[in-house]
């Protein structure tokens, strides 16, 4: 095992996280993947239970098995900033998605520690077991159980194996250094009087920053959703002999709309998204005029209004095209997830944070969704993003800079003052 030799830095954050991109926190051989509640997610939190203890916090786990390690305010039972993010992962994953803005919370309490402070709040660092949906068919239980929104209709999902989340957390419990007490989930649920806030400090995933040149970005909310599943039906005949004015070409028509989708999503502007990410026709063969298209719609913005009107225009245009081609269009709206907008004094307080620690002040929405929209149910939330190279997630290829992690610890730590001057 390597030794890690840097002391509290940007660096020794990188450091941990590749540390823990590899067996025994790996479940296999090459590559990482740290499914929830496997023999890797064990090794990882009693190796966290340790770098946690060093820092000054003392640690459990909660009955999700998530890892809290808990720095004391300057009063007894004070709430707590808690600082969290997943260490779990998908398949063949990054090191970094998830695990560095845990491994930033323990830097920052570790350099409260050093310098003997005691804040008006505590500080807990959460290392949730499951965002990713890394095992079981539903994702983010862990924030959803301590967020109080978790249900018993979630926990009857099974893994591959058949077992539930409890099930599997009956022998997990045996890998730990330390007793789990209580393993059922539904428990886990936080008090809103005993949290403060949460932030939480991601890489990007996304290609914003790079493009800008920017560290590090606040999140002004996780963007609000919508798919739609699409059905162009237009009539098949030989593709030799049925002239041009005789044709209901479903394909061609699809090219058309999925064509309109862009240059509406272009002329929309701001932050809005638009994809049609999957296609299928039949029959599918090359001297056939297709007779039936289908194909996905996903629109996403931070801005529920500017998603809608986007989605409206959509449909208004694809309809048009669909009647002067003599084409039958099925829309079917499949997902409607609103956005989930960060506390608008917390981000500004992050975004002062930045300008603080020699950064410009720069908001941009997440595309994709994060634990901290599950926890905008029990207390405010702030979000920082991080730089990654490329804006590649998901991938082994996921890349951080030590100076850009430098920066995110820096903008947390001044943060955190900004938050003692504010409680105090
Ligand atoms: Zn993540």
């Amino acid at each position: 095992m390597v030794e890690v030799l840097s002391k509290i830095s940007g660096a020794r954050v990188v450091e941990r996280c590749d540390r823990l991109g590899v067996q025994p926190f790996s479940d296999i051989k090459t590559g990482l993947f740290r499914a929830y509640l496997t023999p890797a997610h064990a090794a990882t939190i009693n190796t966290m239970v340790s770098w946690m203890s060093e820092a000054g916090m003392s640690t459990r786990l909660d009955a999700a098995a998530n890892l809290i390690g808990r720095y004391e305010g300057n009063r007894p039972n004070a709430p707590a900033l808690i600082i969290g993010s997943h260490v779990d992962s998908v398949f063949n994953a990054g090191r970094y998605d998830g695990p560095l803005g845990v491994m930033l919370g323990i830097e920052c309490v570790e350099a409260l520690h050093e310098q003997g402070r005691r804040l008006p709040f505590a500080i807990e660092v959460v290392a949730f077991g499951d965002e990713e949906g890394s095992r079981f068919p539903i994702s983010m239980i862990c924030s959803r159980a301590m967020a109080g929104t978790l249900t018993e209709q979630d926990l009857a999902v099974e893994d591959s194996a058949g077992r539930t989340p409890r099930e599997v957390l009956q022998v997990f419990r045996e890998w730990m250094y330390r007793p789990m007490s209580n393993i059922d989930p539904m428990t886990a649920a936080r008090e809103p009087r005993d949290v403060l806030a949460y932030l939480e400090t991601h890489i990007e995933q996304g290609p914003v920053l790079e493009a800008e040149g920017l560290s590090v970005g606040a999140v002004t909310g996780i963007a609000a959703q919508n798919r739609f599943d699409i059905v162009v039906k237009g009539m098949a005949a030989h593709a030799g002999t049925t002239t041009m004015q005789l044709r209901r070409d479903a394909m061609a028509g699809a090219a058309e709309m999925i064509m309109a989708i862009e240059t509406i999503a272009n002329e929309m502007g701001g932050d809005l998204v638009a994809t049609v990410g999957r296609i299928e026709l039949s029959p599918g063969s090359t001297n056939v005029i297709a007779k039936e298209v289908s194909f996905s719609l996903d629109v996403r913005s931070g801005g529920m209004n500017h998603r809608d009107t986007a989605a409206a225009a959509i449909s208004e245009e694809m309809h048009k095209i669909a009647v002067r081609r003599g084409l039958k269009l099925e829309l079917t709206k499949l997902q409607d997830l609103a956005s989930s907008p960060c506390d608008k004094e917390l981000t500004d307080l992050l975004e002062t944070a930045m300008e603080r620690a020699g950064h410009p002040r720069r908001a941009l929405v997440s595309g994709a969704g994060h634990d901290a929209m599950v926890m905008s149910a029990l207390c405010p939330t702030a979000m920082l993003f991080v730089r990654c190279a490329g804006g590649i997630s998901h991938n082994p290829a996921e890349q951080v800079s030590i100076p850009d992690t430098q920066a995110a610890l820096d903008v947390m730590l001044e943060f955190i003052d900004l938050l003692e001057a504010r409680e105090t």
